[in-house]
């Protein structure tokens, strides 16, 4: 079946390809697919992970862009179990639209130059999501689960660990892909948390208090956050207006943000 993917990979949608059959596995034992369930793959590529999770579970959606991709892919699939292929940029796919009400679980070898940007969209859509497995850059997941302190503790962590619970599972080699990125790759668990765990009052707010601590992470809150608060609203938040942002917890970017808000 595989002789039917004849194109190149494509470097400019982020092509590489997996075929480490032991990376798949080990893939799908941190998935652990369960009856019931629904899966939503991003980038099915030529079926690496899509094959094995049809095999085991009979059915899913993906999501891919490269149009030459889709013939080979649906043929292909037929072996496997039922594949629905929706043919878009996945930046464009409205993720509650698609759960029309059944909350499902996305999985997917991302392309690497669109972590960031589809990891901010499925955090808009995260109601609907029940979990997420992801390959990804290795120092993407470094920084997604990094906590205070970390030299990579920054805006990517603060934002996804106060929606998920943020989990990085396993490292994957290069040679891993054909062909070969240039950096390590890893994958990462992220598990919404129900929305009363979030406890963020204004989630504008909250991502223009952590964008802004950010944004200077080496002044001090005092400084770097004088466009959203003073002084004054960062102690009666209980934190220390002297102290930087990658000093301060998830919780305490919450409650900041919380207490600054314009009610
Ligand atoms: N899942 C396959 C695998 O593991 O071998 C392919 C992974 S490859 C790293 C990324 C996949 O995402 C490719 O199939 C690529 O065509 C697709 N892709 C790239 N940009 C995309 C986009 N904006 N929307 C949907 N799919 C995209």
């Amino acid at each position: 079946m595989t002789t039917e993917f004849r194109q190149p990979a494509k470097k400019a949608l982020g092509q590489h390809f997996l075929h480490e059959r032991h990376i798949i596995d080990k893939m799908l034992l941190a998935i652990d697919p369960r009856p019931g369930d629904r899966f939503v793959e991003i980038g099915p590529g030529q079926g690496a992970l899509t094959f094995p999770l049809l095999d085991r579970h009979g059915a899913l959606t993906a999501i891919e862009y490269d149009r030459d991709l889709l013939e080979p892919l649906t043929a292909a699939a037929k072996a496997h179990g039922e594949l629905t292929l929706v043919h878009s940029d996945v930046m464009d796919v409205d993720f509650t639209a698609l759960a029309d009400g059944a909350p499902f679980r996305l999985v997917g070898n991302l392309p690497y130059n669109l972590s960031s940007p589809i990891l901010f969209h499925a955090l808009d859509h995260a109601a609907v999501i029940r979990d997420m497995h992801f390959m990804l850059q290795k120092e993407v997941v470094d920084r997604m689960a990094a906590g205070p302190g970390s030299k990579v503790y920054g805006r990517l962590s603060v934002m996804l660990q106060a929606y998920c619970k943020v989990t990085s599972l396993f490292k994957v080699p290069p040679g891993a892909f054909r062909p070969p990125p240039k950096v390590d790759s890893a994958v990462v668990r992220l598990v919404p948390r129900p929305p009363g765990e979030v406890g963020i009052v204004d989630p504008r707010h909250f991502a223009d208090v952590v964008r802004a601590a950010f944004g200077q992470r080496r002044k001090t809150l005092r400084n770097a956050l004088s466009s959203v608060c003073d002084a004054e609203q960062i102690t009666a938040a209980g934190i220390d207006p002297q102290s930087r942002a990658e000093q301060l917890a998830v919780s305490e970017f919450v409650r900041l943000a919380n207490e600054t808000v314009e009610r």
